[in-house]
């Protein structure tokens, strides 16, 4: 499996000079199988528009999965030329909720007069559909969708394999909703635990750092300490730090990642535009 970090930041995007390096555009991850096909994109924030040059101007053709519907992991939507295309065809995944269609639900906020657009009127052919949680095969991955605590709506976390490696995704999670959990940040509960049991590689919700929590943890995410206690716990063998804070620069990653150096698992910083190979685990 390869995948793609086409976007990296939370909340809302950051440009500016002090952003360049880990990037601006808020999350988005693209998915490739071993047959060198991308046809699997996770959350549609305004790195989608980073997809059509990852496609090489290619219209998308797969699966769209979308964590949940907060701004951050939807404005890409209809600004990126891979999917607003007319040779596209994008089956778009929402976690199932109530409030109608998924249709519906999308043109809440996508339609006048808070845009001038509904989801409908996109180029290519679209399929709106509810994902419920549990096991599913999408697009020749299997796709493990579970509930885990965010705020302000149903949040799914995702666990994607592809027979040989496995990649876990919780972009958005609010652990401490349930209580402070063993060091104080949330416990480490059992969905969580069952997404990322062994994964290769764990993308996970770094928003605030320890010092910055006590202030902000009302607003539905999670620190650094608890993303890798995460990784570390269900035996993640990579903790990629994702959602970086908007107001967080290159040069306090850098020292982030620095902080950590030598930790097992080891841990890094997704830069928007790396490309990651997930290797295979080496038989023992
Ligand atoms: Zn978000
Ligand atoms: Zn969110």
């Amino acid at each position: 499996m390869r995948i793609v970090f086409c976007g990296t930041r939370g909340s809302t995007p950051a440009p500016g000079v002090p952003f360049t390096r880990y990037g601006g555009q808020t999350s988005c991850v693209a998915v490739f199988s071993d047959d060198g096909e991308c046809r699997l994109v996770l959350d549609a924030g305004t790195g989608l528009r980073r997809l059509g040059a990852v496609l090489e101007g290619q219209p998308f053709r797969g699966a769209l999965l979308l964590t949940h519907l907060h701004w951050d992991h939807t404005h890409g939507l209809p600004f990126s030329g891979a999917v607003d295309n007319p040779g596209a065809q994008t089956s778009m995944y929402i976690p199932a909720q109530p409030g109608g269609d998924p249709e519906e639900i999308m043109a809440r906020a996508m339609s006048p007069p808070h845009f001038p657009i509904r989801p409908r009127e996109m180029r290519g052919d679209w399929r709106f559909l509810h994902l419920d949680e549990g096991s599913h095969d999408i697009e020749g991955f299997a796709v493990l969708a579970l509930e885990i605590p965010h705020k302000g709506g149903t949040t799914y976390g995702y666990r994607v394999s592809d027979g040989h490696t496995a990649l876990a995704y919780m972009p958005d999670h609010a652990p401490i909703a349930l209580g402070e959990g063993r060091d104080g940040f949330g416990p480490y509960h059992d969905n969580a635990l069952r997404l990322v049991e062994g994964a290769d590689i764990l993308l996970h919700d770094s928003q605030y750092t320890r010092e910055e929590f006590p202030a902000r943890a009302h607003f539905g995410h999670s620190t650094i300490d608890y993303a890798i206690g995460l990784g570390r716990e269900a035996g993640a063998r990579h903790v990629v730090l994702f959602h970086h804070d908007p107001s967080r620069s290159d040069e306090q990653l850098d020292g982030i990642v620095a902080a950590w150096r030598g930790h097992d698992p080891p841990v890094s910083a997704a830069v928007e535009g790396e490309v990651i190979e997930v290797a295979e685990r080496t038989p023992a």
